[in-house]
């Protein structure tokens, strides 16, 4: 039952109230119903006594940052939409804290402009600090995972709060113990940096080769830094308000990890279908990774796909993101999704899953 105080006590625990809100201006997607009540969190204090008060409301609850991985059904949330807001970031010769709240990439900006290194391969990625292990965020061949020196938690369960070491989070890609749960929110995050401001070791070919240089180089971060932006930019991966390629949660299905046995029938009905082309593959835990972007082209999505008129497009510059024209609804937004899904399943028998976290809706 919704208590009609809620609203005063959330703003008495030091949070910025507003009514009724849509979320479509908080997704990156800019699709999503609207809210009843939106708690702006500015400091941890605030955001571990708001939580904690819906928590014993048993307010249902959405904790949300930049809203860049996530997908909200077009009738909202019922409930408290909790803003990750707190903003704070120190630096040091060896490491990084920034509040949970802090804008990712301008975290990343701070380190490289301070000379320190590790951090710039995930230049440009969307979104708040306090999301980044949530999903494990990547790119460019580094995870985040291997950046992190501990994360403070609040425990939901028991409204503890706590530094916890990475390992408890169980990251792997793009997933974690915190990801499609509700048991702990992300108050702040140190990462481990290098002091003398070389990159992590490039381990991705594209990447080595737009900086001319061999995998494993090192290089100054904020050369890393800027080749890194470029090529995400020419994929429409850096957020822009006028360029509706930007208008996504990223990329929209995760690479798929295909086990052993499964793969030699993949490989074959890829080869019926193809003939003999080289198949993007890597290999992971739990398998071999393919391509989704490979694979959905392959499966006859190209770029732009459906048509210029369409609400819900891919992307102009990249398959694998699922973009708003303008006026798509998530309704708009999942068809695709399904389409997409369906049809890779259908050409190669390989499911894709998808990477954004749904509220109140599914694929
Ligand atoms: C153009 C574009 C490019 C992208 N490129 C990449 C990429 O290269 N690599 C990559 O990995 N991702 C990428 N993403 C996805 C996205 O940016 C990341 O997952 C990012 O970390 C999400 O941060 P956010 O603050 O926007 O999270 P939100 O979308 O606000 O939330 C995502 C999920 O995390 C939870 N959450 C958020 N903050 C907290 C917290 N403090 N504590 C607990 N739970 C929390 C939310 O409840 C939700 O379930 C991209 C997205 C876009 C739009």
């Amino acid at each position: 039952m919704w208590d009609v105080t809620i609203g005063r006590r959330v703003v008495d625990s030091g949070a910025f109230v507003s009514e009724n809100i849509d979320l479509s201006g908080l997704t990156t997607l800019r699709v999503g119903g609207p809210a009843r009540l939106l708690a702006e969190c500015p400091s941890t204090e605030s955001l571990v006594e708001v939580v904690r008060l819906l928590d014993r409301e048993r307010i249902p609850t959405l904790i949300l940052a930049g809203g860049s991985n996530l997908v909200v059904s077009d009738s909202g949330f019922d409930g408290v939409v909790v803003r990750v807001a707190n903003t704070t970031v120190s630096l040091d010769a060896d490491r990084v804290i920034a509040e949970a709240g802090a804008v990712w990439d301008e975290v990343v900006a701070q380190s490289v402009a301070a000379e320190l290194g590790g951090l710039e391969c995930l230049s440009g990625i969307p979104g708040s600090t306090g999301a980044t292990p949530v999903q494990n965020v990547g790119a460019y061949g580094v995870e985040v995972g291997s950046r992190l020196r501990r994360v403070q938690l609040l425990d939901r369960r028991s409204g503890e709060v706590s530094w916890v070491d990475p390992s408890v989070l169980e990251l792997g890609y793009r997933s974690s113990v915190l990801k499609h749960s509700a048991d702990a929110v992300v108050l702040s995050v140190e990462f481990v940096v290098s002091a003398d401001g070389t990159s992590a070791p490039l381990q991705y070919r594209e990447l080595a080769a737009a900086l001319g240089a061999e995998e494993g180089a090192r290089l100054p971060s904020t050369q890393v830094r800027e080749a890194v932006l470029e090529l995400r930019t020419g994929k429409g991966m850096v957020l822009d308000p006028y360029d509706h390629d930007t208008w996504s949660a990223g990329s929209f299905f995760t690479n798929p990890v295909v086990s052993d046995e499964q793969l030699p029938q993949v490989l074959s009905v890829i080869g019926d279908l193809l003939g003999d082309v080289p198949v993007p593959q890597f290999s992971a835990a739990g398998g071999t990774k393919l391509s989704a972007g490979w694979l959905i082209e392959r499966a006859g999505f190209s770029k732009g796909y459906p048509a210029e008129s369409a609400p819900a497009r891919l992307s102009t510059r990249h398959t694998l993101a699922l973009t708003n024209r303008g006026s798509a609804t998530t309704a708009d937004v999942l068809s695709l999704a399904r389409e997409v899904r369906d049809g890779v399943f259908s050409a190669f028998g390989v499911r894709l899953e998808p990477e954004p976290v749904t509220v109140g809706c599914t694929i």
